[in-house]
C-alpha cells in the first residue's frame, strides 16, 4: 500500500504544476548541443510527444544562450507548449544577465550550488541568478548533485566530523552535506527575496541507498517539491533497473513531485526512452495511468508455442501505434488492464483479474483460447485469427459495447 502523500508547496513551471497534490510530473533532458537550434527543437518535440511534461536543456555558453529564444519560438509556433528549463553550471549568472531574452524565455532555471563559484563569489553568483529569477518571475530548481557537491562545505563538514569523539562514517557526512547544501541554498534564496513557492529541490546521487536516504532526510526537512533522479544511472537494462528501484522506493513513501530518469542512451537510440521509463515507473507503482497496462507471463516449459509471446507483442505494438488516436477517443483507454498469459496454471486467474484477459493453452491442454471480460468468460477464439479477434473484442470493450 502506498502511504499518504505529503503535501508540498505548488510550484508552477510554465503551465505545469509541480507539488501540492498535482500528478507526479515526468521530466526529461535533451542531449543535442543547444546551439544546434534545429536538432534541439526536434528532440524536444520528440520528448514532448513521448509524454515529457517538462524538458530541460543545457545552457553552457553564448551560442546556446542565443539559441534558446529561437528554440522556444520554433516550439510555440507548432503548439508544442512543454515548459523549457535551462540547465546552468559555472556561468549561469553571466549568461542570464548578458542575454535577457534567454532569461525571459525559460520556464525555470536549474542551479547547481556546487558549480556557481567559490566562497564570496559563490554567494554573489548565486544571488545574481536568484535576482534574475525574481525579475523574470521564473522558478528555480536547487539541483545538488553528488558528483559536484560544494567542496568547501564538504571539506568543512569532514573536518568538523573528524574532531568529534565518535565521528560519523564519511559516507554519512557526505549525505548530510548534500542535504545541508540544498537547505542552505534555499535559505539564501529566500534571503535574496525569492518566494518560497518558486523553488524545487533535487539531491541526485548515483548510489541507490545513499540517494534514498538523502531524499528521505530532505523530505522531512522541507515542504518544497522534490525532483527525484538517480544520477548517472548507467546503460540500458542496468540504468532502467537501478532508476526504477531508486525512484520506486521513494515514490512508495510518496516522496517526490517530479521525476527524471538519467539513462545513458545506446548510440543512435531515441532519447525518449527515458520518458517511457518514467511513465512505466509511475504506472507500475500505481500513481498515474498513461496507457493500458499489459500483464503477461514469462512463458516456461508448459508454453506450447511462441504464439502467446507473439500475441503479447502484437497487442502492445498495436496499442502503441494507435495510442494518439485511442487515448482521446476512448475514455477508459489509459486505465485498462490487459492480461496475456501462456497456459492454464495462472492464465484464468490473471485473465479474470484484468479488465480483459486471454490465455493460450499450454502443452497438452484443451486447445481453446478463452477470453475474459471484467472477470467473466466471454468467448473462445480461433487459433488462426487470435490477434484479429482479440483486438476486435478489445475495441468493443473500449467503445463500451461489452
Ligand atoms: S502461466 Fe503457464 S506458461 Fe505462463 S509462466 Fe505460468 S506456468 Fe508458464
Amino acid at each position: 500500500m502506498l502511504q499518504q502523500r505529503k503535501k508540498t508547496l505548488a510550484v508552477m513551471v510554465g503551465d505545469v504544476q509541480v507539488g501540492w497534490g498535482a500528478p507526479v510530473v515526468v521530466q526529461s533532458m535533451t542531449n543535442t548541443p543547444t546551439k544546434d537550434v534545429f536538432a534541439t527543437t526536434m528532440q524536444i518535440k520528440e520528448l514532448a510527444m513521448a509524454g515529457s511534461e517538462i524538458v530541460r536543456i543545457t545552457v553552457n555558453d553564448d551560442a546556446a544562450a542565443e539559441a534558446v529564444p529561437k528554440i522556444v519560438k520554433n516550439l510555440r509556433d507548432v503548439w508544442v507548449m512543454v515548459p523549457i528549463v535551462g540547465d546552468f553550471h559555472y556561468n549561469g549568472h553571466i549568461l542570464l544577465n548578458k542575454f535577457p531574452e534567454l532569461a525571459a524565455n525559460l520556464d525555470k532555471y536549474r542551479i547547481n550550488p556546487g558549480n556557481v563559484g567559490k566562497w564570496e563569489k559563490r554567494d554573489d553568483n548565486f544571488r545574481q541568478i536568484i535576482e534574475c529569477a525574481i525579475k523574470y518571475n521564473t522558478p528555480v530548481r536547487i539541483g545538488i548533485n553528488g558528483g559536484s557537491l560544494d567542496d568547501d562545505l564538504l571539506s568543512a563538514n569532514m573536518e568538523a566530523n573528524a574532531q568529534l569523539d565518535t565521528p560519523k562514517e564519511a559516507g554519512q557526512v557526505f549525505i548530510d552535506s548534500m542535504v545541508e547544501s540544498a537547505l542552505l541554498s534555499v535559505e539564501k534564496a529566500l534571503e535574496y527575496g525569492m518566494p518560497e513557492n518558486m523553488m524545487t529541490i533535487s539531491v541526485k546521487m548515483s548510489d541507490i541507498q545513499d540517494m534514498v536516504q538523502c531524499y528521505t532526510m530532505l523530505s522531512e526537512k522541507t515542504n518544497l517539491p522534490l525532483h527525484l533522479g538517480l544520477t548517472e544511472a548507467g546503460w540500458s537494462t542496468k540504468g532502467i533497473v537501478s532508476s526504477s528501484i531508486a525512484l520506486g522506493l521513494l515514490l512508495q513513501q510518496w516522496i517526490g513531485d517530479t521525476i527524471r530518469v538519467s539513462i545513458t542512451p545506446e548510440p543512435g537510440a531515441k532519447r525518449s526512452l527515458e520518458v517511457e521509463v518514467c511513465k512505466n515507473i509511475l504506472q507500475t507503482i500505481g500513481i498515474r495511468s498513461f496507457q493500458p497496462l499489459i500483464t503477461s507471463c514469462p512463458g516456461c516449459g508448459r508454453t506450447s508455442s511462441d504464439t502467446f509471446q507473439v500475441l503479447s507483442k502484437q497487442i502492445g505494438d498495436e496499442i502503441a501505434e494507435k495510442y494518439d488516436e485511442w487515448k482521446d477517443k476512448y475514455k477508459d483507454f489509459t486505465t485498462t488492464n490487459i492480461a496475456v498469459m501462456g497456459c492454464i496454471v495462472n492464465g484464468p486467474g490473471e485473465a479474470r483479474n484484468a479488465d480483459i484477459g486471454i490465455f493460450l493453452p499450454g502443452d497438452g491442454e484443451n486447445p481453446t483460447i478463452p477470453v475474459y471480460v471484467r472477470g467473466k468468460s466471454y468467448k473462445n477464439l480461433k487459433w488462426n485469427k487470435v490477434f484479429e479477434e482479440f483486438m476486435a473484442i478489445l475495441i468493443d470493450y473500449f467503445e463500451g459495447n461489452i
